[in-house]
């Protein structure tokens, strides 16, 4: 059996790191908002060369507060993609905001910037681009868009950890980020764990203020807030793997391009990598009009392999309604054809051409 993702072997190699940080976390007892957080957010912040972060519950709660600390309000547009994971979304619908759904760009999967002018009316107040599968999205126009209209940009990088433009990291463009830590991402907690990145100091204390039940002081409250702190025995997992990452993510770089070299000859397309950016390969992702036997033979083999993602947005059942009539070509074409292969820190070259190879085989 290949999973997906092999998050044991990871463990493996800093068990020793980890163990002994969660043993000092377990015998002084703080585990809500202690050191590990605070020294987190410092190491996050400088590694990702913005001024603050502030660790949150998951990467949903980081978009969620992120949007609500950039001034977002009910019934004003965000616009955003449908080619997403729907948290994304979610984080829009939970300020009473409305996603407007534009289409993506063939090859990098990513929100198109055409599409996204087009979409712009008098009710857009910000953009949310995905840096979908860890491919960056090109933040400089995007960028110079929003300033023209005086639109926030708020980045949702829950997929991309450690990938940069023009050595910039992502999350660090926008008004604010959103990360997660979901085991499963390029930077993994052992639990659900999200960030904030911003470089505004307003926003920053804002989000401070809404983790906490709205307050600054304790016991005293301004503004409703939530219960959405990262804790500290996920902190000193994500100060483990924090040092490593840039490892991490060049064993993904470097297995991706394993997997296309080895099917450069087959009828498939494999992930473009946009040279605008470093792509972390959250996912390898590609595509065929094939994709279903593809997947059948796969998992004849035990070997995994996910559809990210079936469904886009705007064709979920839970917003059918109110995106009715909305067809967006390129994305509903990408679903149809796409198939992620695992991918992780630790897959090995055998493993690559062994999967690889099952696929030659069905070709
Ligand atoms: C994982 C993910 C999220 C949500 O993160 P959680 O930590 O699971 O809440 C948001 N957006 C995208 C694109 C994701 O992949």
């Amino acid at each position: 059996m290949i999973p997906m993702v092999n998050l044991k072997a990871q463990y493996t190699d800093i068990k020793d790191e980890i163990e002994i940080g969660l043993a000092q976390t377990l015998s002084n007892c703080t585990f809500i908002l202690g050191k590990n957080v605070q020294a987190f957010e410092k190491e996050a912040a400088s590694y990702l060369g913005v001024k603050h972060t502030i660790g949150v519950a998951s990467g949903t709660d980081a978009l969620h507060l992120a949007l609500l600390a950039a001034g977002i309000k009910a019934g004003d547009e965000v616009i955003t993609t449908a080619f997403t994971f729907i948290a994304t979304a979610e984080a829009i619908k939970y300020i009473g905001a409305k996603p407007i759904f534009v289409d993506i760009e063939p090859k990098t999967f990513n929100i198109n910037l055409d599409e996204i002018k087009k979409a712009i009316t008098s009710k857009t107040r910000a953009i949310l681009p995905v840096h979908l599968f860890g491919q960056p999205v090109n933040m400089v126009a995007i960028k110079s868009l929003c300033e023209q209209h005086n639109l926030k940009l708020i980045e949702d990088c829950a997929q991309s950890f450690g990938a940069s433009i023009e050595g910039k990291q992502t999350g660090s463009m926008g008004d604010a980020a959103g990360y997660s830590f979901f085991p499963s991402k390029n930077l993994g907690a052992f639990g659900d764990g999200g960030l904030v990145a911003t470089n505004s100091d307003e926003i920053a204390a804002k989000v401070k203020q809404l983790r906490n039940h709205g307050s600054g002081e304790r016991y005293y409250h301004d503004v409703i807030g939530f219960n959405s702190r990262l804790d500290e025995i996920q902190a000193v997992v994500l100060r483990a793997k924090l040092k490593r990452i840039d490892d991490y993510n060049q064993a993904r770089r470097d297995s991706a391009h394993l997997y296309s070299q080895l099917m450069a000859d087959l009828p498939v397309i494999t992930p473009f990598e946009d040279k605008i950016g470093i792509h972390v390969y959250h996912q390898y992702t590609l595509l065929s009009e094939r994709r279903d036997e593809i997947l059948k033979v796969l998992q004849a083999q035990k070997i995994g392999c996910a559809i990210y993602y079936p469904v886009p947005l705007h064709q979920q059942n839970v917003f059918k309604a109110e995106c009715k009539g909305l067809s967006l070509p390129i994305t509903e074409s990408v679903a149809a054809n796409c198939l992620s292969l695992p991918i992780c820190a630790n897959i090995n070259d055998e493993t690559i051409i062994k999967i690889t190879d099952v696929i030659k085989g069905l070709f």
